[in-house]
């Protein structure tokens, strides 16, 4: 059941080891049966091209979530789902098995060492952009102020495919 001061909040989700698709269903799965957390939306999944070292294609994904949880409790949560799915992390932007990330928590700019929201990179990703445009056209970036919708017209969105 979602509480009164549960906060809209965005996580995107990528993995490019394994079969990356049935990660990120059981991660969805996973997501939602955290107490604190509703999803009440996901996107499509996407194929994406990789940035960085050489590695496979990345299958990419946001949702929309509400929670009661505070930014470094959602932190917290989401890097021990991501250890429970066996990510080990080698190389900086080098293959993963899943990767979650925090990309806006209502209207929160956070700037901690190990946090920052919205997420640094999210106005320059078209792999965040596209599937978030997808759930959430409207929704405010608080630090731009600009929509995903106005966000996602700036970036080239080349390399970032549709699985049916
Ligand atoms: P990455 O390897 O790209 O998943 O980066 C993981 C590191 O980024 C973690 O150590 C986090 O503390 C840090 N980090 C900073 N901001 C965020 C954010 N908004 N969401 C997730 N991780 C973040």
């Amino acid at each position: 059941m979602t509480k009164n001061n549960s906060i809209l909040t965005v996580i995107a989700l990528g993995s490019n080891l394994g079969n990356s698709q049935e990660t990120l269903k059981l991660a969805l799965e996973t997501i939602a049966n955290i107490e604190g957390i509703t999803i009440k939306k996901y996107s499509s999944f996407y194929q994406t091209a990789p940035i960085g070292p050489e590695q496979p294609d990345y299958i990419n994904a946001c949702a929309l979530l509400e929670t009661t949880l505070e930014p470094n409790q959602l932190l917290q949560t989401l890097q021990n789902i991501e250890n429970k799915f066996g990510r080990v992390r080698q190389e900086r932007w080098g293959a993963r098995t899943l990767d979650l990330d925090i990309i806006i928590y209502g209207d929160l700019i956070l700037n901690e060492p190990d946090l920052i929201i919205p997420h640094l990179l999210m106005n320059e990703r078209a792999f965040v952009l596209i599937p978030l445009a997808e759930i959430a056209p409207d929704l405010i970036e608080p630090k731009s102020g600009l929509t995903i919708n106005q966000l996602l017209a700036k970036v080239d969105q080349t390399g970032v495919k549709l699985i049916n």
